[in-house]
C-alpha cells in the first residue's frame, strides 16, 4: 500500500512560514478512495462520519497555509457546529475508544430499569402492553444483577424489583463465576479515528477528555483491532497520516 499521510502535531510549530502547503485541489482521488471506505463503515455514525470525512478532506485536499493548519481545516470543512477548539474537542470525546453498556441511552432496551421476574396474572393494560407479551413482571426498579459475557466481557443488565428479590440473587449467584473469569469488556464505541488517520492519538484523546485518560486495555486505541465475535478481523490498511503540528491546538478560539 502506498505510504502513509500524516496529521502533524497541533502543538508543534511550523518549520516554515510565508510559503503556502497547499493552495487547494489536492489529491481527489486519494479522497475519493477513503471517502468510499468512510461511507461504507457502518461503525460509523452520522456525527462520527462527518468527523472522518473532514479529517479526509483535510488531509488529501483543503488548502492550507500558516494560518489554516489542518485541525482548522478539519473545523471548516464540519462547518459552524464547530466553532472553535471547544467544538472540535466534543467531536474528538465523541470518537473516545470505550465500552459503552446496554443501558448507556435511555431507550435502548425495553427491559431497562424494568423487573424481569416472571409475570403470572394478566397485566390489566391489556394483551399488546410488554409485560404481557414478554411475560414479565415490569415493575420499575434499580436493582441490578449484570452478567458479562465470557469471550467479549460486554454486559447484560438483569433488573428485577422487590418482589422479586429471591431471582436477583439466584441470577446473581448463577452468574458469579462467569463474571469473575470474563474479560475486560470489548470497547464498543469510537477509536474509528485511529482506524482511518495514522497520528499520535492518545495525545488527541486526552487533549479531549483528560490528561489521565488511559486507553481500553488491553484492546488499544484502534476500532479495527477490537475483535468482533464471529467477525474476521478488519484487514489491516493504509492509514492518512494526520500530523499534530503547524498549529497550536490548545489556543482557546481557533
Ligand atoms: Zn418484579
Amino acid at each position: 500500500m502506498g505510504a502513509a499521510l500524516h496529521l502533524a502535531h497541533a502543538h508543534q510549530q511550523p518549520v516554515k512560514k510565508r510559503r503556502p502547503k497547499r493552495t487547494g485541489g489536492g489529491n481527489g482521488g486519494e479522497f475519493a478512495t477513503i471517502a468510499h471506505r468512510i461511507y461504507q463503515d457502518d461503525r460509523a455514525d452520522t456525527q462520527s462520519r462527518q468527523l472522518l470525512l473532514a479529517a479526509a478532506y483535510a488531509i488529501t485536499m483543503a488548502p492550507l497555509d500558516e494560518d489554516t493548519n489542518v485541525w482548522r481545516a478539519i473545523c471548516n470543512a464540519i462547518g459552524p457546529s464547530v466553532a472553535d477548539w471547544n467544538g472540535l474537542r466534543s467531536r474528538i470525546r465523541h470518537d473516545l475508544p470505550c465500552y459503552l453498556p446496554p443501558d448507556h441511552r435511555w431507550g435502548s432496551d425495553r427491559l431497562n430499569q424494568r423487573c424481569r421476574g416472571p409475570r403470572v396474572r394478566m397485566h390489566p393494560d391489556g394483551p399488546d402492553d410488554f409485560r404481557n407479551q414478554m411475560k414479565v413482571c415490569g415493575e420499575k426498579t434499580h436493582d441490578k444483577v449484570v452478567e458479562k459475557d465470557p469471550v467479549t466481557g460486554w454486559h447484560t443488565n438483569h433488573f428485577f424489583c422487590a418482589r422479586h428479590r429471591d431471582h436477583l440473587h439466584r441470577v446473581a449467584d448463577q452468574v458469579a463465576e462467569q463474571n469473575a473469569a470474563a474479560p475486560p469488556p470489548v470497547p464498543n464505541s469510537g477509536g474509528l479515528l485511529p482506524s482511518y488517520f495514522d497520528s499520535d492519538w492518545l495525545w488527541m484523546y486526552r487533549w479531549a477528555t483528560t490528561q489521565t485518560w488511559e486507553p481500553p486495555e488491553p484492546y488499544g486505541l484502534r476500532a479495527d483491532d477490537w475483535p468482533v465475535p464471529g467477525q474476521d478481523p478488519v484487514p489491516q490498511k493504509a492509514r492518512l497520516r494526520l500530523v499534530l503540528g503547524g498549529g497550536d491546538l490548545d489556543a482557546p478560539t481557533i
